[in-house]
Order: structure tokens, then sequence, then C-alpha cells
């Protein structure tokens, strides 16, 4: 805040941010963080590179509307199934939340898996914690600008490398590196790849903290999702106050001190720069980095662990606690039921569709032999992973002709639109207006097959 003159004063509405210096931390939540960044990225970069009977095993074709994943393929009429995995996605949100505050945030969010990759590459680039804030401070120099470039050059390349994967999910990756190599990209996808690269490297490299911060809305609403039942990380205020230094061995009783020496390395690891003993804070983003620490801290102090730690509101009350609460089963119950509803619907689909579609220019035609034809398009979609061929049989009206040659040949994924021309004796019409049924039967298969239903128009008086 500033005075300007008499009358005006200057202040500023946002505090200038302080670059975090995280320290290294190592513990049993460090190496689950670590397990769960290695399975998710191991995923993420291996993944589109894995083919299953000679297609990628995940790939989401937006050009022809189809989206491979494993043995499933999706296409636009499944749209059902995405809706309902994004309602799981907010239910299972809800339940970790609310069994365990932001699990999510810290051990699976994409911000906080690439910050732990960018922040081990800045580790063994620049140094620990005091090293990298010793080089910041140094007058400019070659050596300060070969480190830093080093650094930056190696964030880039993984950054791009992040935005081919990502575009590889969306056009056969293998393609993607030809074209590259080739110089032979679309703009799209040039623009995709250069967009997710920009936003991996800004995110991870510059912003980190300020996005979980300021950017995402899930810090400001978690706090309504959890209770007292639900484990946070707290401090136990209690055993560690009040805080102070002191020798190994001192008599706390005599010094008149709580557990907590004071050291602030609870404060240094903290990806977010927040103090865990000020009590749960949005910014806490659930690392349990500060617990990892602070139980190093104690086992050399030799006191018990636990000063930071996994509880419950109604547990640091010396109430009774809970995990088995109404909403987490309501929550539990609802994601089995959705859950169990996909897949079987995914597994008992039908694997193939057949739409019929009247040729609208002609309710009917009389041919030179008398017979009454109409003519429509059908659509074979095959939605299963193999070419199959298939037969069509048409009912509904005695002595029926079709125009269609079997075996209908359709390959895997493919969409196969054809005529088709129904021909009928006059004599055989009971109405203007009959209901046919269409067959549609795997060769090779007894259980793929479908049906349809379509509208055969004749004379008035036939
Ligand atoms: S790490 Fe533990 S002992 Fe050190 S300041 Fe934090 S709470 Fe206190
Ligand atoms: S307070 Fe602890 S758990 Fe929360 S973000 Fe900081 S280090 Fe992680």
């Amino acid at each position: 805040m500033s005075v300007k003159n008499n009358d005006s004063i200057e202040s500023s509405l946002f505090e200038k941010r302080k670059k975090l210096y995280p320290r290294e931390v190592h513990g049993l939540f460090a190496n689950l963080r670590l397990l769960s960044v290695s399975i998710l990225l191991g995923a993420y970069y291996l993944l589109p590179w894995i083919n299953l009977s000679g297609r990628q095993i995940v790939l989401f074709d937006l050009p022809e509307r189809k989206f491979y994943i494993f043995n499933w393929i999706f296409w636009p009429q499944d749209f059902i199934y995405l809706a309902l995995l994004l309602i799981c996605a907010a239910f299972a949100l809800f339940l970790f939340t609310a069994l365990a505050g932001r699990l999510w945030c810290g051990y699976a969010c994409p911000q906080t898996v690439w910050t732990e990759v960018f922040l081990w590459i800045e580790r063994k680039v620049e140094g620990t914690r005091s090293q990298q804030m010793k080089l910041d401070k140094q007058e400019s120099s070659f050596t300060k600008f070969r480190i830093k470039a080093t650094k930056h050059t190696i964030w880039i390349i993984f950054s791009l490398y992040t935005g081919f994967t990502f575009v590889g999910f969306f056009t056969p990756i293998r393609e993607l590196a030809q074209g590259i190599m080739s110089f032979d990209l679309g703009p799209s996808e040039v623009f995709w790849l250069l967009f997710y690269s920009l936003a991996t490297y800004g995110n991870a490299g510059w912003l980190r903290e300020q996005v979980c911060m300021y950017m995402c809305p899930y810090a400001r609403f978690q706090s309504a999702m959890l209770d007292k039942d639900s484990l946070v990380i707290s401090y136990d205020a209690l055993r560690g106050e009040p805080r102070g230094g002191r020798k190994k061995g001192d008599d706390l009783e005599a010094k008149q001190l709580g557990s907590c020496i004071d050291c602030s390395l609870c404060v240094q690891v903290c990806p977010t720069g927040i103090d865990i003993r000020n009590g749960l804070q949005y910014e806490c983003i659930g690392c349990a980095a500060c617990i990892d620490v602070c139980d190093d801290v104690m086992d050399k102090m030799d006191y018990p662990r636990g000063l930071v730690k996994y509880t419950t509101e109604n547990k640091m009350e010396g109430r009774k606690t809970t995990i088995l609460r109404p909403r987490i089963i309501i929550y539990v119950i609802l994601l089995v039921s959705i859950l169990s509803g996909i897949f079987y619907s995914i597994e008992t689909r039908d694997s193939v569709a057949l739409n019929i579609l009247r040729d609208r220019n002609a309710l009917y035609r009389e041919n030179f032999e008398g017979t009454i034809s109409n003519s429509y398009t059908i659509k074979v979609l095959n939605m299963d992973l193999i070419d199959h061929d298939y037969t069509l049989k048409v009912t509904g009206i005695e002595g029926l002709q079709s125009s269609i040659k079997e075996p209908i040949k359709v390959k895997a994924g493919q969409v196969l639109e054809m005529p088709l021309l129904l021909s009928a004796e006059p004599e055989s019409l009971h109405h203007t207006s009959l209901t046919i049924k269409l067959t549609l039967q795997a060769v090779d298969d007894i259980n793929v097959s479908t049906e349809s239903e379509g509208r055969f128009i004749g004379p008035i008086d036939p």
C-alpha cells in the first residue's frame, strides 16, 4: 500500500507470487505418490503404442466418430455411456473426498502428476532446495544460464513428447510419428500438439501451485463434501504446542514444550507453501508430504510418530469416529449400481445394427410384370471387432422378393449403405401399408443378429 498524496491511497489487490522451492521428501506417502504417478504416466505414455488386432488399443477416432477402448468400439449412439461414466466420476470424487479429503488432488490429478515429474527434473539439474535457492539469488553468469537452459530444454522436450502422446490418442500414434518425421501433419494435429505441450510446460513448470490455488474450482467446494468423520491431514496442536527448539532428550515438561520442534520442515516440503499447523486450509492438496517429513523428525527426536497425520475431526476432539456413514454407503451403492449397469449393457449390446429408410420419392412402383415394388436404403453397422458376412431375411408379406445379393460383407467397424428393392404380388397386399420385418444374421456367428421394421406401401385397391 502506498500514499500518493493527501487524498488518494493506492493499494494492490494481489500479492506478488513468492517462488516456492518444495524440499524433496521420502516416506510412506511419498512412495504411494510415486507409485500412483508411475502407473498413471506409464499408462498415458505407453497405451497409444499398444496394438490389439491390428489397431491401437485406445484410440478416439473423431473423423470416423468411433472410440476404440480395449475390446470395445463406441459409436455416437453410445454417448449415453460417456454421460454415465462422467456421473460415476463425479460420485467417485464425492466418495473419496468424503472418505479421505483431497485424495484425487494429492495422488492422481494431472497437475500433481506432471508437476512431480517437473520437480524431479528440476532437482536433477539444479540440485537440492537450498542449491536452487542459492542459484536463483546468484548474479547472472554463464553457469547460471547453462543450468537454467538445460532445465528448460529438458522440460520443453518432455512437454513436446507429452503433447505428441496426447494427439496420439486421437490420431494413430505411429502415423503421427511418421507425419512428424516427414513434416506432414495436418493443422489441427499441429495445433493440439503445441497447445498441449504449452499447457504442460506452463502448468507444471511455471504455474504449479497457482493452478490448484487460483484456477481449480474443486478446492473451493471440497469443504462441502467433508464431514467430521472424513480423514483429513491435521496437525495435533494439543500434542505439538507449545512449539519450540530443543535438544534431543530434553525434558519437555521441564521446558514446558510440546512435540513440535518448530523445524519448519513441514512448510518446506509443502508444494503450496502453507503451514499445516494453522489448521485445514483450502490450499492444502492432501499430498501428505508434511506427514512424511514430520514422522522423520519425530523418529530422529525419539518421539512417537503422528504429530501430523490423517485423522478425523471427531477423533481429534476425542469423539467416536466411523467410516461407514450413510452418505458413504449411498455413494458406494450408486457407484456400484451404475458401473455394473454400464458394463452389463456394454457386454450385452448388439454388435450389429440395421437401419432401413424408405425412398421418399415414390410411395410404390407398379412393375411391367404386374408386381408392386418399394425401394429403400439400408445401413448395416458392424460394431464388432471382426469382419462379418450377413444374410438378410425380409418377412411380413407372402412371396416378398428382395434385391439384396447375399452374403452382405461388412468389415469390422464399417457402415455399409446399400439400396434395397422389395417386390410383392398385388394379391399378397391386403392393406395399403403393411409392416415388414428385416432380420440380419451373421453367417459365422449365430449370436450376432439384429432386427428392424419398415413399412411396405401398396395401391389403395390392390
Ligand atoms: S515438521 Fe513437525 S516438528 Fe517440524 S515444524 Fe512441522 S510439525 Fe513441527
Ligand atoms: S499442508 Fe501438507 S498435505 Fe497439505 S499440501 Fe502442504 S504438504 Fe501437502
